[in-house]
């Protein structure tokens, strides 16, 4: 069978196109209870950016925090909870932040017309009833949750994204303005997730042509943003960096990751490192699958001067490791991808748990 990819409906690309959002938001009013949310990392609370969202009298600002964990099915859930008994269900909702925040407003979305714990719905097409209007605007560019068909939140039990054709975002805004302030290492940390997502799903079973073409093109983006000698953060780079992104998302899902985001997850759930660095760190070592990617990878860590972190696994237990090795493990979809149909006969547990060791 092949996948029946559901894509974002509507798309503005532009530099300065964030000041588009009230008009392109206002047709939706009328929907539900006559109001919209507007999720906003909290990193933007007191900054000119925050000035510039359209929000109406009737309307709900949320500064949401994404400082110090990836985002939970328990976040989601108190949004959700709170909007609904004080103002009813929004006519829309607008995720303005980095891929933890268009996340959070993905699932939200999808939670506002479906009972119960978001945590219920971790996984494919457990979604019974359509969400609310929705928009992304992208304000660190890399993950690829502008596009992507899944909403990535941590629960109780796992990470795993709400994954359905209602998780796609209705509209977004990709101004490339609201990401040149990014942190050096934030930004090359989540641009290098978009890098690895086009090597990862070029690498493997699911691979296709529509997927290499994505794939091609987001790679040759990055090379030119983190390679090279025009590299780094320019306005033009800022441009090429969130068109990449955007392909690199569209590139894995009609693909897969593998092998970096299977331990990446795992370095996640216990450990809480941010998606963007858990790659980076995962990456560093994976010689034995990524080859010249690896390679490649390294030289753009020395070229930006970024230290990532060494010699992790010297201060974790072996409790620890068996339980990242278990996450990652369960994450059949990608090592399938990764090694093929029979990848339990090439791989262990043990071989996983050998993999966090040399971080
Ligand atoms: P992030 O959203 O976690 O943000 C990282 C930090 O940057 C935060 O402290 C945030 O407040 C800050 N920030 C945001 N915008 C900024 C700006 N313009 N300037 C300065 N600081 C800014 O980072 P991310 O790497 O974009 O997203 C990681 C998350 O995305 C993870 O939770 C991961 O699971 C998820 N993800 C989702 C998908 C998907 O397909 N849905 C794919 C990959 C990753
Ligand atoms: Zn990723």
């Amino acid at each position: 069978m092949h996948k029946i990819l559901k894509n974002v409906d509507k798309v503005v690309f532009g530099r300065g196109s964030f000041s588009q959002l009230d008009e392109i938001i206002e047709e939706k009013r009328a929907d539900h209870d006559h109001f919209m949310v507007f999720l906003v990392d909290k990193f933007f609370e007191g900054k000119p950016l925050a000035d510039k969202v359209p929000v109406r009298p009737e309307d709900v600002l949320i500064f949401v925090d994404v400082d110090d964990h990836e985002p939970t099915t328990q976040q989601v859930d108190e949004i959700r909870d709170n909007v609904k008994k004080e103002k009813g269900i929004p006519s829309g909702l607008i995720g303005i932040g980095g891929g933890s925040v268009m996340d959070i407003a993905k699932a939200a979305s999808l939670m506002f017309t479906n009972e119960g714990s978001s945590s219920l719905y971790q996984g494919l097409n457990l979604i019974k009833n359509p969400g609310i209007y929705h928009v992304g605007v992208p304000t660190i560019s890399g993950t690829g949750a502008e596009v992507s068909t899944t909403a990535v939140v941590t629960g109780p039990e796992k990470k795993l994204g709400l994954k359905c054709e209602w998780t796609p975002f209705n509209q977004i805004i990709l101004d490339s303005e609201l990401i040149s302030d990014v942190p050096k290492n934030q930004w090359f940390y989540t641009g290098m997730d978009t890098y690895i997502h086009c090597i990862e799903s070029e690498t493997g079973m699911y691979k296709n042509t529509f997927s290499t073409a994505y794939g091609d093109a987001s790679l040759a983006l990055c090379r030119d943003v983190f390679k090279g000698e025009n590299c780094g953060q320019t306005p033009e780079n800022d441009d090429k960096l969130m068109v990449a992104s955007m392909m690199g998302g569209l590139s894995l899902t009609y693909s897969e990751v593998g092998v970096c985001h299977a331990l990446s997850y795992g370095l996640s759930f216990v450990f809480g490192y941010r998606h963007g660095i858990a790659n980076c760190l995962a990456f560093n070592h994976l010689e034995d699958y990524y080859g010249e990617a690896v390679q490649e990878f390294k030289g753009m860590v020395a070229q930006h001067k970024i230290e990532l972190p060494k010699n992790l696994a010297d201060s974790w237990t072996e409790e620890q490791i068996t339980q990242m090795a278990e996450v990652a493990y369960n994450l059949d979809h990608m090592w399938k991808h990764a090694l093929g149909l029979d990848w339990k006969e090439k791989l262990t547990l043990d071989t996983i748990k050998d993999l966090y060791r040399r971080l």
